[in-house]
């Protein structure tokens, strides 16, 4: 008996050990089918780029594989070309009024942005630029339903020395929305929103990337997805990138940057501070906590890195797939963190689950603000409890309407509003990030603890690499509560 018993427990370790061998690749395995499997039929992009450091330009060639997977017929294709929002004579916009000076310091400057040719294989196509300010690229081509075609656009880019999402300032190369990217297809119509000034107010659909990116080598480089190859020649820096299943591709270069990296489950994540910063470590440990908090509440980060980028930025900081960008003006050290947490919550709001950002702006950023609640919640040595940072909110957002009453002005308090609506980037601020995570906590309140993050579980399970809307939010909420939470959307303004 003994013998058998023995020979059984060796029997059982030998193949606990075997099933271990088996589990370890496989990890990795299924951890990488997750965006394997979202890559698969979607649109293609192939960029290569060189930019010039001596006069701040890009020149490009971007070939585009697109399917049309609606049953209408696209009589026309339509990018975004937001590049052209900093061209002289814009009439819309990136930036507003008030926030003129943070973003030019040296003085207005302007860029923009040239289509040169646009091809289908060897044939030439009309093209001509379109929308409310001319920032819409129109290619004379039709998709029927099914159809494929491969698109070849050159294009040119002209950057303005500013503090925004595309420019270059100091040692600094900000290079997010800077390719023609695909309008959304939706309803028979692209979607054709110019960039406004308020808001993130982009929209565009997950798809694969392959960008071959060639910079001075005086800098180093941060991509949105993951480095391939990468290559030194004649003081000139290529490298390969790719992307599969992202929501846009970013770049950003710095002649300061230094790089610290640490792992969380199986992604790889990279601070990028600047040389004889001090917080260095620090900023990634945050980083690190961040994504591993999330990864336990709403689902696992699919992607195998995630940059923690700082650089200059005329707000806290700036989301894009993969990557997020800190603004390297921030003193305080709480606001750091806040920050640095919120724009990783939006990996999950915004980067896997996208929505109009135009349409719905309150969406991924009430879920991003109110993210960061949860993560101070949960890692209780920051001191710092739900309840306190919902008062500070309220307060805060009780104050705003003070100021705005002793003036004798009304707060258009409409979360569920686009971003044209707003009145101020102020209203804006107060209304869809504190007035939503208020009515995020209400929610939460309404329907307890678990409900609500189960709610959140399966919006992030159901909506990942595709676009929700607001009644996509309000139904994964109905479910998960059980009820119909209709009227307290509307209650709410939601
Ligand atoms: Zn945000």
């Amino acid at each position: 008996m003994k013998t058998k018993r023995i020979g059984s427990i060796t029997a059982c370790a030998l193949s606990l050990i075997f099933v271990l061998l088996l589990a370890i690749p496989l990890v990795g395995c299924g951890f990488d089918k997750t965006v394997d499997r979202a890559a698969k039929n979607l649109n293609n992009y192939d960029i290569e780029a060189v930019f010039s450091d001596e006069d701040k330009t890009i020149k490009a060639t971007e070939i585009v594989t697109i399917k049309n997977t609606h049953k209408e017929t696209m009589s026309t294709i339509k990018f975004h070309l937001y590049g052209k929002a900093f061209r002289e004579d814009a009439k819309i916009l990136p930036y507003t009024y008030t926030s003129t000076s943070k973003c030019f310091p040296n003085g207005i400057s302007y860029g923009d942005m040239q289509i040169n040719s646009v091809y289908e294989g060897e044939n030439p196509l009309n093209f001509s630029y379109s929308g409310q300010d001319n920032n819409i690229l129109v290619i004379d081509k039709s998709l029927k339903k099914n159809e494929s075609t491969k698109i070849i656009i050159q294009f040119e880019l002209k950057l303005a020395e500013c503090i925004h999402r595309l420019g270059w300032f100091g040692d600094a190369v900000n290079l997010g929305n800077w390719y023609p990217i695909l309008c959304i297809f939706e309803n028979g119509e692209f979607v054709c929103d110019p960039y406004y000034s308020i808001g993130d107010p982009f929209y565009s659909e997950c798809s694969n990337y392959k960008v071959k990116f060639t910079f001075n080598s005086q800098y180093k480089v941060a991509t949105t997805g993951q480095i391939k190859n990468e290559k030194i020649e004649q003081n000139l820096t290529t490298v390969q990138v790719e992307a599969k299943a992202v929501r846009d591709f970013c770049i950003a270069l710095n002649k300061n940057f230094e790089v610290v990296s640490g792992k969380v489950g199986e992604t790889e994540i990279n601070y990028f501070g600047y040389i004889n910063d001090t917080d260095i470590e620090k900023n990634l440990k945050t980083a690190k906590l961040a994504l591993s908090t999330f990864n336990s509440i709403f689902g696992t980060y699919p992607y195998r890195t995630l940059n923690v980028v700082k650089t200059p930025f005329l707000f806290g900081g700036m989301e894009y797939p993969n990557t997020v960008w800190i603004a390297d003006n921030i003193s305080d050290d709480f606001e750091l963190t806040k920050v640095i947490v919120h724009e990783i919550a939006h990996q999950w709001w915004y980067g896997l689950v996208g929505n109009n950002e135009v349409k719905y702006s309150y969406i991924d950023e009430a879920l991003a603000e109110y993210s960061t609640i949860l993560f101070f919640e949960k890692n209780e040595s920051f001191g710092i409890t739900r309840q306190k940072l919902v008062q500070e909110n309220a307060l805060s957002y009780q104050l705003y309407a003070e100021v705005i009453d002793s003036i004798g002005g009304t707060i258009n308090d409409k979360l569920n509003q686009s971003v044209i609506e707003f009145q101020s980037e102020f209203e804006y601020a107060y209304v869809v990030y504190v007035r939503g995570s208020l009515f995020m906590d209400a929610l939460r309140d309404k329907i307890g603890d678990k409900a609500f993050n189960n709610a959140l579980k399966s919006y992030f399970k159901k909506y990942k690499f595709l676009v929700a809307d607001r009644n996509a939010l309000l139904k994964c909420f109905n479910k998960a509560a059980g009820d119909d939470l209709t009227d307290f959307f509307e209650e709410w303004k939601a």
